[in-house]
């Protein structure tokens, strides 16, 4: 699994290949440069100045050309590293979050049902994020250290080897500080990511509640669940700091106390006349090269331990494959007639109990259908098993005689119309949002797919009729109004299948009555199945089925179903109060 989120990581840098060739190089040129500073010193300092007074001054002058000419070479580094490198960066990350996005497009219902949406935004928004800091900056400054480190090696043992012992002696021990502490701050972090991104869904749901908490006068409590949860938040940061600010208390004098402790400690050998003064000289100065990314590298500490879990929470999603794919011979559907049959289906969600077992029946196409039965017996789970949201768990549902499993998602889900009970619209303009229905679709088209549903009477009122903006949700809108743009919408997608999933349910008697017409007219020579509570709008429907825990129990006219005496009749003396 974790190869595989390696091979996964390292695929987002293949397009990039020129410019990470690029950033790496010039680190390396960058790195290479700075670490020869003091060698042009040590020479100027040991050879120098025993030269005749010309050849020393043309030495000098050719010592300076070299060090403005390395500065050169290093200002320019460091602008690739921070401009064209930081954009290599930030174009991973967006790529990443590109991705992250499709996945959760490709992704089914089940996905959705086990997941909350605060901490999906969380993954594009902060993982990729924490991720893109450890894929850029924790390579780069390990590099730059690397290449400090190896050359300074080199130089500290070539002029004393007891002396470069000492000095990688303290380094080592700094490393044993950091390896101790990653993994406790990894762990840390990791808890305090899942509960930062628990706090995004709970701020997240509690604004979009926000009428249901005002209605109910619920914000004292609101405001302490929030608060409850901010401390939560609280204590897995105090931990993490606690962590990394003993780490740091323990590493930071050291680093600061790094070029007195070799100062002192060359001086000694000097006064042994172990090595001279140069010597000394350049080793401060090396001190010096080696303490700045020393201090990067325990500074990325925390970046580095946020980048992995980032990893890891973002590659334990991308690695989720969605159940409800194409297999590999889909068929198109051409020309649909709308035969639905449902061969001896058994259905359970993943985290519940069976809905149907072996249910079997056959809707003609043209037919109109209505579904009745109690509250949370399945009819919408049925519903939903057309068109794939979910797949059956046995047997199969077949659209003029070919398995659905056997039809290309796409081309399934664009002959059937979907209206839900749970009304979805999108911030912006009402044409944008009917526009949905059908994005090849004209202006034109929009507007009559409007009348058909009833909703050009009330659009053309509004402030500034089709252009009028919604609210987030549509919430500008009334429910009835909502689900004429619904409505409307699917009017204008114009499939051979609708599926209006309790859709009159917020309309007043006389709207109903409208989009009764209007939906009885677009469901000419069209299959169409309405769940409906009220009864009054399924009276005229020529075939009732009425579900319950053992499959379809009942169908027939409404006259029909009322002789028999059964659930339907029940259901219907219920709502008309005749007992
Ligand atoms: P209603 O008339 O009240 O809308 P319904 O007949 O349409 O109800 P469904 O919504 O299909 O009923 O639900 C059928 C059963 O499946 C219920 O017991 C419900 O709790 C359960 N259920 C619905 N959606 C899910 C889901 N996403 N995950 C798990 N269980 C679910």
């Amino acid at each position: 699994m974790k190869t595989k989120k390696w091979k996964k990581l390292l695929f987002y840098y293949k397009p990039y290949k020129k410019e990470l060739f690029l950033d790496i190089l010039f680190s390396i040129i960058h790195s290479v440069s700075v670490t020869s500073i003091p060698l042009l010193i040590k020479y100027a300092t040991t050879n120098i100045l025993n030269f005749e007074k010309d050849k020393a001054f043309r030495s000098l002058s050719l010592i300076t050309v070299g060090i403005v000419g390395l500065f050169i070479v290093i200002a320019f580094c460091q602008r690739y590293i921070k401009y064209q490198g930081n954009m290599l960066a930030v174009k991973i990350e967006s790529d990443i979050k590109t991705d992250i996005f499709k996945h959760f497009q490709k992704q089914d219902f089940s996905f959705f049902d086990e997941r909350r949406t605060g901490g999906l935004v969380s993954n594009i928004t902060n993982d990729a994020y924490n991720l893109t800091t450890l894929i850029k900056q924790v390579p780069e400054t390990i590099l730059d250290f690397m290449i400090r480190l190896i050359g300074t090696g080199i130089i500290l043992f070539m002029v004393s080897p007891t002396f470069g012992i000492i000095t990688f002696g303290i380094l080592i021990f700094l490393f044993s500080i950091a390896i101790y502490f990653i993994p406790k701050i990894q762990r840390n972090i990791e808890k305090s990511r899942g509960v930062y991104s628990e706090l995004t869904s709970n701020l997240e749901e509690r604004l979009s509640g926000i009428k249901t908490v005002k209605s109910f006068a619920n914000e004292d409590k609101e405001i302490s669940k929030y608060n409850n949860d901010i401390n939560t938040y609280l204590k897995t940061k105090k931990i993490s700091l606690k962590l990394s600010g003993t780490a740091e208390a323990i590493v930071d004098p050291i680093l600061i106390g790094l070029i007195p402790i070799i100062t002192i400690i060359a001086m000694f050998f000097v006064l042994n006349e172990k090595f001279t003064v140069s010597d000394l000289i350049v080793f401060m100065l090396y001190a010096d090269i080696l303490i700045g990314p020393l201090f990067n590298i325990f500074a990325l500490m925390e970046g580095f331990n946020e980048g992995a879990v980032g990893f890891k929470r973002i590659f334990d999603v991308l690695l989720i494959s969605p159940e409800i794919t194409d297999s590999h011979d889909t068929v198109d559907l051409k020309k649909v007639n709308g035969n639905i049959k449902f061969k001896n289906v058994s259905f359970h969600y993943r985290s519940g109990r069976k809905v149907f077992k072996n249910l079997s029946l056959e809707i003609n196409a043209g037919e109109y259908v209505a579904l009745v039965g109690p509250s949370g017996i399945g009819k919408s789970t049925l519903c939903n098993l057309i068109p794939r949201f979910y797949d059956v768990t046995e047997g199969e549902i077949l659209i003029d005689n070919v398995p659905i499993k056997n039809v290309r998602l796409k081309n399934l889900r664009q002959n059937i119309g979907f209206v839900s009970q749970d009304i979805f619209l999108f911030s912006g303009s009402v044409m944008d949002n009917i526009h949905y229905g059908n994005l090849d679709a004209s202006e034109e088209e929009i507007i009559e797919a409007a009348k058909r549903a009833h909703a050009h009477e009330f659009i053309f009122k509004l402030e500034k009729g089709y252009d009028t903006y919604i609210g987030e949700r549509g919430t500008k809108l009334s429910g009835g109004q909502k689900q004429r743009i619904a409505i409307a919408r699917a009017f204008l997608k114009n499939p051979p299948i609708l599926i209006f999933d309790e859709a009159t349910s917020s309309l007043d008697n006389e709207s109903e009555k409208l989009i009764q017409k209007s939906m009885e007219k677009l469901a000419k020579n069209r299959t169409t199945i309405v769940i409906a509570h009220r009864l009054s709008t399924i009276k005229n429907t020529k075939r009732i089925l009425i579900l319950d825990e053992s499959g379809i129990t009942e169908e027939g006219t409404h006259e029909e179903l009322l002789n028999k005496n059964g659930i339907y009749a029940q259901f219907y003396n219920l709502q008309f109060q005749k007992f």
